[in-house]
C-alpha cells in the first residue's frame, strides 16, 4: 500500500505520486493532458476562493499540487531541490527573510548562495519557511489566488517554449516557473490556514484517494469527469 505520512518530505510526496500514478500517467496522458488536469483543478480552487468555500480551496488545490507532481515526474524534475535552490529560506527576489522587496523597492533579482543547514527536512518545515519569507499577513486570500493564477500562466508558456524548441535553457525555466508556482500554493494554504502535508496524508492514506489502488485504476473518462 502506498501512503503520505503527515511528516512526508517533499520528495517522499513526489515520489508516492509517481508509485501510484506514473504507470496510468505514462500509458494515459501527455505533457499537456497532465498540465490541463494541473489548470482545471487550480481553477476550481479559485472558485473557491471567490466562493468563501475553503474545503473547496483545500481540495481542489491539493490535487492541482499532485498534477504539478505528476508533470515533475514526467520531466524527471526533483522539486525539492528546485524549491530549495530558489528559495533558501530567503525571498528569492530580495534575498531577505522575510521579504522586503516592497520595503526596499528591489529592482533586480539578488544572487546568492543557499545555506544548506537551513533546508527544511519535512512538507511542513518547507509550509513554515514559506511563511517566515511571505508572512500570510502581507497579503489578502484573493491576492495570493491571483500570484497563483499568474505561476500558472508561466509555467504553461515555459511548458509551451521547451515543446517547441526543446532548448536546455527552457527546461530550465519550466523547472523554475514549476517552483514559483509551488510557492503559490503554500502561499494559499499558509492563507487559507491549511497544512498541506496533513491534507495529502489524509487524502492518499490508501493508494489512488479515489479507486485505492495502486497503481492507480481510475480511467481516462472518469478522471475528465472527476469533481471535488
Ligand atoms: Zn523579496
Ligand atoms: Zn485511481
Amino acid at each position: 500500500m502506498v501512503k503520505i505520512l503527515p511528516s512526508a518530505s517533499l520528495n517522499e510526496a513526489q515520489e508516492a505520486i509517481q508509485k501510484i500514478y506514473g504507470l496510468p500517467d505514462d500509458r494515459l496522458y501527455s505533457v499537456w493532458d497532465l498540465l490541463s488536469n494541473q489548470q482545471r483543478f487550480a481553477m476550481r480552487a479559485l472558485k473557491g476562493i471567490r466562493q468563501g468555500d475553503k474545503r473547496k480551496v483545500k481540495l481542489n488545490l491539493i490535487i492541482s499540487f499532485c498534477w504539478i507532481l505528476a508533470i515533475m515526474n514526467r520531466l524527471h524534475i526533483n522539486l525539492e531541490e528546485s524549491v530549495w535552490q530558489r528559495f533558501p529560506y530567503r525571498c528569492s527576489y530580495c534575498g531577505k527573510c522575510p521579504c522586503a522587496c516592497k520595503k526596499n523597492k528591489v529592482r533586480k533579482r539578488i544572487k546568492f548562495l543557499p545555506d544548506g543547514s537551513k533546508k527544511p527536512t519535512s512538507l511542513t518545515g518547507l509550509q513554515n519557511m514559506f511563511r517566515e519569507i511571505y508572512p500570510s499577513s502581507q497579503r489578502s486570500l484573493e491576492h495570493a489566488g491571483i500570484h497563483l493564477a499568474e505561476e500558472l500562466g508561466e509555467l504553461s508558456e515555459s511548458i509551451h517554449m521547451f515543446f517547441g524548441e526543446h532548448k536546455e535553457s527552457y527546461f530550465q525555466k519550466i523547472t523554475v516557473e514549476a517552483t514559483d508556482f509551488f510557492s503559490c500554493i503554500v502561499g494559499i494554504a499558509n492563507s487559507a490556514n491549511f497544512d498541506i502535508a496533513k491534507e495529502l496524508a489524509h487524502l492518499f492514506r490508501n493508494n489512488c484517494h479515489v479507486c485505492h489502488k495502486a497503481p492507480c485504476v481510475c480511467d481516462f473518462s472518469l478522471v475528465a469527469k472527476f469533481k471535488s
